[in-house]
């Protein structure tokens, strides 16, 4: 007899999406993450005691109006009142050594005629360069367009499908459009890992799946868990491996896609220390970093934060910090252990032909007792991972979850 209905690797925003539903349900749901922390990407560091708590975002930063799933699991948890609205500051281009204003970045001529290049212009098929690149003029794209959609989804984004970076949703008009929460996105997983029913075991690697009948056994370095249906809600580059030795075909289509590292540089400084105006983050142009984003979209009374995100192998970590240091405009002394914090975070680098390869895995997943959830499949934004969550969810429960 199976010790679960429903296990799920990986405690990040899809696993735990999906953990929501099963407990909804009223099923008995297990999930295993690795780390000893639930959230992944959602991942708010909070700085020790020197810097009175002040945290910042090392992952995801901000959700939207258009989160309708999101929104909803937040709504049906009772966590609404939790939600802070993003306090209005713009971003601004780091390019030439400084930081620029986007609209003096801008060739107004050749952006005139974009709304006529947008009319029958489709994204299917196409590549971000392809698509955006054609509709504001070549001039624009590599002024600002270009390092703006690498900002979005840290790596370069030319060669993303252009359907997958900004997906239409409908913005709910009773929710702030841009928004976070007290203490930043870690207290979005804090709350979904803190639901009535639902069971998480930290510090628990999944290494190897296989399958005893009709149950899953995953191994793991303490023992192992079974379960009647499985839900891997792990980063593709994870997923494949596991899936090799019981579902090859599928592990070969998830192998194709590949992922892209994002070396995260967190700083906090005092207020007084920054002579920079309030700014929501800069973006990089030509430069080692794709983006740093800021806290003041949640001011402190005393600190600033700026999580810096590096292309990989650009800079070692001492030149990353003298890097920040420059652009902050402060001594290079300024930046010490204590108000410095590192992470890699990896994203799928996603390519024309997507969906194709999406189709091929989900008829490869029928019928099986086996769902897969996470930033792969329509897009990376938090949104996409809940709304596969949700639809690989209504899917098992189909197949006799
Ligand atoms: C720097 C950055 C900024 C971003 N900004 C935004 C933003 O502002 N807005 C937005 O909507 N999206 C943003 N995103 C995208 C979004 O945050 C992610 O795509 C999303 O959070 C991914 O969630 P996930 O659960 O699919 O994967 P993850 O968050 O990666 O979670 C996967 C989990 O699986 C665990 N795991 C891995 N292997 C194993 C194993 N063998 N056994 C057990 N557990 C395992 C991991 O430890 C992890 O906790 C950003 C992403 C990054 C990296």
């Amino acid at each position: 007899m199976a010790d679960h209905d429903l296990l799920i690797i990986g405690a990040g925003i899809s696993g735990l999406s999906m953990a929501h539903y099963a407990v909804q349900a009223g099923l008995n749901a297990l999930v295993l993450e690795r780390d000893n922390r639930a959230g992944g990407c959602l991942h708010s560091h909070r700085f020790a005691s020197a810097l009175d708590g002040f945290w910042l975002e090392l992952g995801a930063h901000s959700c939207f109006n258009s989160y309708g799933n999101l929104l909803a699991i937040l709504e049906a948890t009772r966590a609404l009142d939790r939600l802070q609205t993003r306090a209005k500051a713009g971003f601004r281009l780091f390019a030439d050594g400084a930081v620029r204003t986007i609209f003096s970045q801008l060739h107004i001529p050749e952006l005139l005629l974009a709304p006529f290049r947008l009319i029958g212009s489709k994204k299917a098929g196409r590549s971000v360069a392809d698509y955006f690149g054609r509709i504001v003029g070549p001039r624009n794209y590599a002024a600002v367009f270009e390092p703006a959609f690498d900002a979005v989804i840290c790596q370069p984004a030319g060669p993303f499908p252009a359907d997958c970076l900004f997906r239409p949703r409908q913005r709910r008009q009773d929710a702030p459009r841009g928004f976070t929460f007290f203490n930043g996105l870690q207290t979005v997983a804090d709350i979904l890992a803190a639901q009535p029913g639902i069971h998480i075991e930290l510090g628990r690697v999944a290494r190897e799946i296989r399958r005893a009948g009709e149950e899953f056994v995953v191994r793991t370095d303490e023992r192992d868990y079974s379960a009647r249906h499985l839900c891997l809600a792990t980063p593709v580059e994870v997923a494949a491996p596991l899936l090799r030795a019981e579902f090859p075909a599928l592990a070969d289509r998830l192998a194709d896609i590949r992922t892209a590292t994002v070396e995260t540089v967190g700083v906090a400084l005092p207020k007084s220390r920054l002579n920079l105006p309030p700014l929501a983050g800069l973006i990089g142009r030509n430069e080692a970093f794709y983006s740093a984003v800021s806290r003041d979209t949640v001011p402190d009374p005393a600190y600033r934060g700026f999580t810096f995100h590096f292309r990989p192998d650009s800079l070692d970590e001492e030149k990353k910090i003298a890097r920040i240091a420059d652009v902050l405009g402060v001594p290079r002394a300024a930046l010490a252990a204590g108000n410095v914090i590192a992470k890699v975070n990896r994203l799928p680098a996603l390519r024309v032909g997507h969906g194709d390869l999406i189709r091929a895995v989900d008829n490869l997943l029928a019928g099986n007792g086996l769902a897969l959830t996470g930033n792969y499949f329509a897009g990376v934004a938090i949104e996409d991972c809940v709304t596969r969550s949700l639809a690989e969810f209504a899917r098992l429960r189909n197949e006799g979850l």
